[in-house]
């Protein structure tokens, strides 16, 4: 049992910020961790330290920071409150998602294997081919849903093991405690990118995971105004390599914008619950619409893999993904119809965004790799934001009806 006070210290800083638990609940964390950096004035909200560089305070000697590409102050409070949400000794806060899972990827060596799951983000498969055709980094994508699959695909020089649960965009569930386990097994690191639930929903070290890695751009920050990343590890040595790294490829997130997603994460926790409950009345309702083919949400009973979800997640996030009835025409009658969900790319907003992973998000993923997949044609994908249910409902209903002679001319 943790002794430490929860209470200010003299200083004016936290005496003590759970890392592991401890006291703090994770909305408590998410407003409070990290963020008492200014001890000149005691600004409640953290200061952005806009400045590349630190004045010595003698030769020799810093109050902590030299150059900004290193560490700087801002940044260093959202990655002290993006390592106490997930549960981890130390994290990195990166200029995106992607430089987030470069800079894991720079943890591997020339021959190193990795084992990725089949139907990974388009951006990480992306990169990995990249890094297999040039930097001989030896990748299989393989269907995780079955643990054994991983036993059978894991060869002398496997390093890594890329976990991507719920999957983007169909939403199928990774069990990441039976994954790390044989990953451990076979001294290989298990990765988790866990940008689809944040930490309100899933902690992938309590199940075992040695990185976590966020696009921070999406529901961390919440408000579709920045792009950001974030890898988190629960290892000392593991953590001291990251920020090595961080330093050496020059990802860290700006000032500015780490200041952005630190004011982001105040209302994480409201923002997921609130998120869940908008998707679950989507789900439901586009479950019982007679165009719709089939709907993929884990809060759905229906949803193959509801019962691991339940077990393993906090909750089932904002995300949905849909099947029309019909072809292309239809899909781009629903996508041109929509109102208030916005054709665009990304998730994770307050506002509800509509994708066509075929031709927007997934464009670039190898198309045998997205058929095997099941990523089709007819296939959309909702980020459910936190408009009033209601309206949100309707702008879909209007879209879904079937399209009349002479209705919806582009918009
Ligand atoms: C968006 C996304 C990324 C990439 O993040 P960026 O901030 O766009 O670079 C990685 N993984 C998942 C699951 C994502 O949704």
């Amino acid at each position: 049992m943790d002794t430490q006070c929860l209470f200010r210290s003299s200083e004016g800083a936290f005496a003590f910020y759970s890392i592991t638990g401890g006291f703090m609940h994770l909305q408590t964390k998410a407003i409070h961790t990290g963020v008492d950096k200014d001890t000149a004035y005691n600004s409640v909200i953290t200061p952005i330290y806009q400045t590349s560089t630190f004045r010595f305070a003698d030769v020799g000697k810093t109050l902590g920071y030299d150059y900004t590409r290193t560490s700087n102050p801002t940044r260093k409070a959202l990655e002290e409150n993006i390592a106490s949400l997930e549960g981890g000794v130390g994290a990195v806060a990166v200029a995106t998602g992607m430089a987030a899972i470069a800079t894991v990827l720079h943890l591997f060596k020339s021959g190193d294997h990795i084992i990725c799951t089949h139907d990974c983000y388009g951006g990480t498969d992306r990169i990995l081919r990249t890094y297999q055709e040039q930097f001989n980094l030896q990748i299989s994508y393989v269907n995780l849903h079955d643990p054994a699959a991983l036993s059978a695909a894991v060869r002398p020089n496997t390093r890594g093991v890329w976990i991507e649960t719920p999957s983007n965009p169909l939403l199928n569930i990774l069990d990441i405690e039976a994954l790390s386990r044989i990953a451990h097994e076979h001294k290989a690191l298990a990765i988790v990118d866990n940008t689809f639930l944040s930490p309100v929903n899933q902690r992938p070290f309590e199940l075992g995971a040695d990185i976590v890695v966020h696009s921070t751009t999406k529901y961390l920050n919440g408000h579709s105004d920045v792009v950001g990343g974030a890898v988190v590890v629960n290892d000392p040595a593991l953590a001291e390599r990251i920020q090595y790294l961080c330093n050496a490829l020059g990802q860290g997130a700006s000032p500015f914008d780490s200041w952005l997603v630190l004011r982001g994460i105040k209302t994480l926790g409201p923002r997921m619950r609130l998120h869940e409950q908008n998707a679950a009345r989507v789900a439901e309702f586009l479950s019982s619409h007679p165009n719709v083919r089939k709907v993929h949400y884990p809060g759905l009973p229906a949803h193959p893999h509801h019962a691991l979800a339940r077990r393993q997640q906090f909750g089932f996030g904002g995300m949905v993904s849909f099947e029309l009835n019909g072809g292309l025409e239809e899909v781009h009658h629903v996508l041109r119809t929509v109102k208030l969900f916005a054709l665009a790319e990304s998730l994770g907003g307050v506002e509800s965004l509509i994708d066509h992973p075929m031709s927007m998000t997934h464009a670039s993923m190898d198309p045998q790799l997205r058929a095997q997949a099941g990523i089709t044609e007819g296939l959309i994908r909702l980020s459910v934001g936190l408009e009033d249910i209601e309206d949100l409902i309707e702008d879909l209903r209007c879209a879904l009806a079937p399209a009349k002679a002479g209705d919806a001319a582009p918009r």
